[in-house]
């Protein structure tokens, strides 16, 4: 919808001004906006947009976007609405807007939409190359010619472009003008490249065997957890890393392989390569890399707290810190949640401190974050099971964490309780969504009654918050 800003007076003038101005002064140079925008491209109108998000989208003004369409900043805007985009003369076909996906290149991206790289720049306003970051938000051009348009199969290493070709039992010379290659023998293998073909396959990765490879919960930030799914035609072995996270794969029932991974909360927000490697049942290895954002958690800095000495004492935690990250490593294959997770307390709220808030103590100059949810006890002192799992350690007394229970949900994801009163469950315990747990209490690193809740991936702890508001995978 348009934002339904006030007309300031001095436009609306001005839009009576020039309504009348058509008519009265005939001879005065303004066309009408049909011969006016006749060399624009059409953006559709997609459901969530605003003309400010149009706009920036495009490097444009509201102003100019009115004037080209002929409309006033009180209309309504709808989806399938098409609007004329001022700045982008010549340019051919459609406008829409898409996350960059995993693999895509300003190559591939080009050969994809048939139009040559320099328009995508424009379109863009790219400095370089490497400002295609996964995740990030940028517009295309598609025309009825490039709708059909699919993933061909990769080129191995060895095989020829002729070879492919005929195997596909396609043209090798007009297949190497669809994909804007000078020559045929300039293709380069595990690039991706497109042809003509009435199925649908939105892969854009070119691996051998890979039939879609997606990175989910874009875009990435600071103790935020993102998901890797991957379908392959046949068993392949895989690896990834980001900025030194190494999400572990698990297979799934029907065959997809799924892999979690948490990015450290102090991560310097910035560019990261996201490295995936596929090792096929052949032994061949297939690598490849693409620049990943990740952007800011904007946490808060607490003030700093005054707490017993012993318990920020390195020596006397390192101990604690090595037995807790022993547990949170040591995954296991079968997902046992399914859905959002509850809260764990009755109420949702009371938060006394979240995620990732900076810490310093009294006594040390070392700067801390928080590693979970404070939950105070508004709602009373039960704790439930905020997902179905299995408690994989029941701890008294730790110095820092206090009374510590430890869920393993599957799959490298964990939760985690501390400063508990007692405990209402045992060590192998299957527990379900709902069910008692323990009792908020004040023991450890504690300066009063509240539950530390956390959740980590792989034994990094991430903004539970995600957790709690949205279903993985
Ligand atoms: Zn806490």
């Amino acid at each position: 919808m348009i934002s339904k800003k006030p007309n300031p007076p001095l436009r609306r003038i001005l839009l009576i001004f020039l309504l009348i101005l058509p008519i009265t002064a005939s001879g005065f140079p303004i066309l009408p906006v049909s011969a006016q925008s006749a060399t624009l491209p059409v953006y559709v109108v997609q459901s969530g947009d605003t003309l400010y998000g149009i706009a920036g989208q495009f490097f444009t003004t509201i102003d100019a976007l009115l004037a080209v369409n002929n409309r006033s900043i009180g209309d309504t805007l709808r989806p399938g609405d098409r609007l004329y985009i001022p700045g982008l003369e010549g340019l051919q076909g459609e406008l829409t807007t898409d996350y960059v996906p995993l693999g895509a290149s300003l190559r591939s991206l080009s050969r994809r939409t048939q139009s040559d790289p320099a328009s995508l720049v424009r379109l863009n306003k790219f400095t370089s190359q490497s400002e295609l970051f996964v995740g990030k938000k940028i517009a295309l051009t598609t025309t009825e010619s490039t709708r059909d348009l699919q993933t061909m199969p990769a080129l191995l290493p060895g095989q020829s472009w002729m070879e492919l070709s005929l195997l596909m039992g396609q043209n090798p010379w007009s297949l190497s003008r669809l994909n804007r290659l000078d020559s045929p023998n300039t293709a380069l293998p595990q690039d991706a490249y497109y042809t003509h073909s009435a199925q649908s396959n939105p892969n854009s990765l070119a691996i051998p065997g890979i039939t879609s490879l997606v990175i989910d919960n874009l875009p990435l930030v600071q103790g935020g957890t993102f998901v890797l799914k991957v379908r392959s035609e046949q068993p392949v072995t895989l690896s990834a890393d980001l900025a030194g996270v190494k999400p572990v794969f698990f297979t799934r029932d029907d065959g997809s392989q799924i892999a979690f991974g948490g990015i450290n909360a102090l991560q310097e927000p910035g560019a990261y390569p996201l490295t995936i490697e596929v090792t096929t049942g052949e032994g061949t290895a297939y690598r490849f890399d693409q620049w990943t954002i990740i952007g800011s958690g904007n946490f808060e800095t607490d003030e700093t707290l005054k707490v017993d000495p012993e318990t920020v004492n390195g020596e006397n935690i390192s101990s604690e810190d090595e037995l807790f990250h022993k547990i949170v490593t040591t995954l296991t294959p079968t997902q046992q949640w399914s859905g959002i997770f509850q809260y764990p307390t009755k109420g949702d709220g009371c938060v006394n401190s979240r995620f990732g808030s900076r810490r310093t103590y009294v006594g040390t100059d070392k700067v801390y974050y928080h590693t979970g949810l404070d939950i105070g006890w508004c709602f009373g002192i039960d704790v439930f099971a905020p997902a179905a799992g299995t408690v994989v350690a029941v701890l008294p007394n730790q110095i820092v964490r206090g009374n510590s229970i430890v869920i393993d949900h599957g799959l490298g994801v964990f939760s985690i309780y501390m400063h508990l009163e007692d405990f209402q469950v045992k060590e192998g315990d299957q527990v379900q969504p709902g069910q008692l747990i323990a009792h908020i209490g004040n023991t450890g690193r504690s300066s009063g009654p509240h539950l530390h809740f956390e959740i980590d991936i792989n034994g990094t702890p991430v903004n539970p918050i995600t957790w709690l508001y949205r279903e993985f995978p």
